[in-house]
């Protein structure tokens, strides 16, 4: 029975980790013009015979915003250009404009004109040629790391007619997609996206990594897939002798605010492995948490969120679970858990940009559990990928975590004991 879960789990994963196409096909690239590469430095001989090649399926190029109104049926491909790098006009752009192919730009908007970016002239040109520029924010900012203040701040188009947004690292959540869809036509997203949602809009399994794993990928040809099967790999074949709390710690079963469209995550801690996975379709999120250790917990949730309230239900080995969490007008959410008898209240917020604050107090027997992160004022322009942790269960315990793209590693270290902790993250 238990292997029989286990292998539907995988096969819903490797399901999960299948390209999206419905209808749109979209390529993101970012330096054109090179010796090869998947992202970064791809030849601009190699972008024309992509395009020739999927013509000759029937695709039919336009920009973003154009994708989302193309009657059903059309297969359209888009070529997103990320960051704004010049070589995009100097090596793509004459290869397109032959094809009479439009892309699609978004510029780090405050990188407009500096050295290696493009010119305001170089984007008025492209854009009177046909293609569309949107925005990469200001500074490329990891936006799931701010206020509502840095969201207007980022996401700011000053003035100019920017379509769409591509989310920095594909990083989102429901306060994000709300601030883009304030400006924006759309918002391009994680690899998977979310069918049918113009502010999740998949970015391809081609280019999950962004910037920070360009050089390793393009060597490499790494995508999301690899990440997904490592933690499902370790959570198949890991078991671990160890005493596991009888619920999942710090776990809000009607998260929505401060979810993307997915995440998965694999952590191992004193002997417990802790995985958990969030699906979000549109307003609902299947959540599946497993805990294994000397007690375990399997369960799952489904949510429906109905703004600013989140609902979830759902069944586990400790019996039936309800959920609701409540949104704090872009700051977060706080929640409340019923679970075998014991309920339990908690809180994420994001009170000032880079640092996030999570918490639970557990009414019967009582415990309090809680973390802050805070992303260090360092390498900006990657989004602050450098965090530093400090926690309380049942005794105080640090980490450090470092962020590539939409992937994380933390490292914990108990205080009061020698105890060592490793948590893996992966978002979509
Ligand atoms: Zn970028």
């Amino acid at each position: 029975m238990r292997l029989l879960f286990r292998c539907l789990i995988l096969l819903f994963l490797l399901a999960l980790s299948a390209p999206v196409q419905a209808g749109n096909l979209t390529l993101v690239y970012h330096q054109i013009g090179g010796k090869g590469g998947v992202t970064l430095g791809l030849p601009a001989e190699t972008l024309r015979r992509r395009v020739l090649a999927l013509r000759a399926r029937g695709y039919r190029f336009v920009t973003s915003s154009q994708a989302l109104n193309a009657p059903s049926g059309v297969k359209t491909a888009t070529l997103r250009f990320d960051d704004g790098f010049e070589s995009v006009y100097r090596e793509a752009f004459p290869v397109l404009q032959a094809l009479g192919v439009p892309g699609t730009v978004y510029p780090i908007l405050d990188l407009i004109g500096q050295p290696g970016h493009m010119t305001q002239a170089q984007l008025d040109e492209l854009r009177a040629a046909g293609w569309e520029i949107g925005s990469h924010t200001h500074t490329h900012a990891a936006l799931i790391d701010l206020t509502p203040g840095g969201l207007s701040r980022e996401l700011d188009p000053g003035g100019q007619p920017l379509a769409c947004v591509a989310y920095p690292f594909y990083l989102q959540d429901a306060r994000v997609r709300r601030a883009a869809q304030q400006t924006f036509a759309c918002g391009a997203g994680g690899a998977f996206g979310v069918r049918g949602e113009r502010y999740a809009l998949p970015g391809p399994l081609a280019s999950p990594w962004d910037d920070w794993l360009l050089p390793l990928r393009a060597a490499s040809g790494l995508d999301l897939r690899v990440p997904v099967l490592l933690a499902l790999g370790g959570n198949i074949l890991l078991d671990l002798p160890g005493a596991a709390p009888a619920t999942p710690p710090l776990w809000n079963p009607a998260t929505f605010e401060l979810l993307g469209s997915g995440s998965l995550s694999f952590g191992w801690q004193a002997g417990v492995r802790d995985t958990r996975l969030l699906v979000r379709q549109q307003n609902w999120v299947l959540g599946l948490n497993f805990l294994r250790g000397r007690e375990t917990y399997s369960g799952a949730t489904l949510a429906y969120h109905l703004h600013p309230l989140t609902l979830a239900a759902g069944y586990g080995t400790r019996g039936p679970v309800v959920g609701v969490a409540a949104a704090l007008g872009g700051y977060g959410e706080v929640w409340g858990r019923y679970l075998a008898g014991t309920a339990a209240v908690g809180a994420e917020v994001i009170p000032l940009d880079y640092l996030r604050l999570r918490a639970e107090y557990v009414l019967t027997p009582s415990a309090l559990r809680s973390e802050a992160q805070y992303a260090l004022p360092l390498l900006p322009g990657e989004g602050r990928p450098l965090r530093v942790l400090l926690g309380f269960d049942q005794g105080w315990y640090a980490g450090g975590t470092v962020r590539l793209g939409a992937h994380s590693a933390t490292l914990i270290s108990r205080l009061d004991r020698p105890a060592f902790g490793v948590r893996i993250q992966t978002l979509w």
